[in-house]
C-alpha cells in the first residue's frame, strides 16, 4: 500500500491490533521513504446478497436493527443485541464462504433470538418465515416448547402439562377463514 503523504510504495508495520472482536486487524505502519504514519484496516470481505439482488457489504449494525425491532418492549438490552449479531457473524463465517443471502443471516439469526427472548423470536420467525395464519405461529410455538426441558416424555393427548393452566375454550376459535389480503412479499426485518 502506498504511503498516503508521499505515496512511496513501501512502509514498514510498527503495530498490529486485532479490532472490533477479531473481525478485522489494524496496523499503524511506517513511510520508509518520509517516515510519516499511516494506520491500515484489514477485513476479510464477507457480504450479503439481498433478494433485490444488491450486494453489500455484511453489518451487524443492520442485525441488530432488524432483531431491534423484534425486541421492543422486551427485556433485551443493547449488549444482547450486539452479542447476538457478533455470533451470527461468527456462525456464518465459520460457513467459509465469503458471501451469504439475507436470507440465510436470518435463518442464523433465529436459534440466538430464541434463546434471548422467545417473543422477540416469534415476531421475527412471523417476518422472516412468512406466517400466514395462527396455525403458523401454532408451530412455531410447539417448537420452542419441544426445546424446552419436558420431564414427561410422552404426554397424553390433549394433556395439560403441570403447572400450566388451561382456560376453558383455549382451543376455539381458532380456525379463521384466510385472509385473502396479500402478504408482504419479502421479509422487511433485515432488507430495509
Ligand atoms: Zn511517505
Amino acid at each position: 500500500m502506498h504511503c498516503p503523504y508521499c505515496h512511496n510504495a513501501d512502509s514498514r508495520v510498527v503495530d498490529t491490533r486485532i479490532a472490533d472482536d477479531g473481525a478485522s486487524i489494524r496496523r499503524r505502519r511506517e513511510c520508509t521513504a518520509c517516515k510519516r504514519r499511516f494506520t491500515t484496516l484489514e477485513t476479510s470481505l464477507f457480504q450479503v446478497v439481498k433478494r433485490s439482488g444488491v450486494i453489500e457489504p455484511f453489518s451487524r449494525d443492520k442485525v441488530v436493527n432488524g432483531v431491534r425491532r423484534a425486541c421492543q418492549g422486551r427485556p433485551v438490552s443493547e449488549q444482547d443485541l450486539a452479542l447476538l449479531a457478533q455470533q451470527v457473524e461468527e456462525t456464518l463465517r465459520a460457513s467459509g464462504v465469503s458471501i451469504v443471502s439475507s436470507e440465510e443471516v436470518g435463518k442464523a439469526i433465529l436459534p440466538y433470538l430464541s434463546d434471548l427472548d422467545q417473543i422477540a423470536y416469534l415476531r421475527f420467525a412471523s417476518v422472516y418465515r412468512g406466517f400466514k395464519t395462527l396455525d403458523d405461529f401454532e408451530a412455531a410455538i410447539a417448537e420452542l416448547r419441544g426445546r424446552q426441558d419436558v420431564p414427561d416424555p410422552a404426554p397424553a393427548q390433549d394433556a395439560v402439562p403441570a403447572g400450566e393452566s388451561k382456560a376453558p375454550g383455549a382451543r376455539q376459535a381458532r380456525r379463521r377463514p384466510r385472509r385473502t389480503a396479500a402478504a408482504p412479499e419479502e421479509p422487511t426485518l433485515l432488507d430495509g
